[in-house]
């Protein structure tokens, strides 16, 4: 599985996070889903760090876009 090497390409061996500007090495994953956008099983997905889940978290969340929050260990280690 390579989800992360498609969002960026020189970094395989350590996806950061999403957030902007941040270079911090992602520790959670933030799956979501925009119904206007994305059939109902679509699943994007933000990468972030300690510091920025909450903030990310609430940035989906109060669109209704958030689905999951987990880290990236457990993500990765989901048959996807
Ligand atoms: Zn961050």
């Amino acid at each position: 599985m390579n989800l992360f090497a498609a969002q960026h390409p020189d970094e395989n061996a350590a996806p950061v996070c999403s957030a902007k500007g941040c270079r911090a090495p992602a520790v959670w994953v933030l799956a979501w889903n925009n119904p206007k956008l994305h059939t109902p099983d679509r699943r994007k997905t933000w990468l972030a760090c300690e510091e920025h889940r909450e903030h990310l978290s609430q940035f989906l969340g109060v669109r209704g876009f958030l689905k999951d929050v987990v880290t990236l260990e457990e993500w990765s280690a989901a048959d996807r």
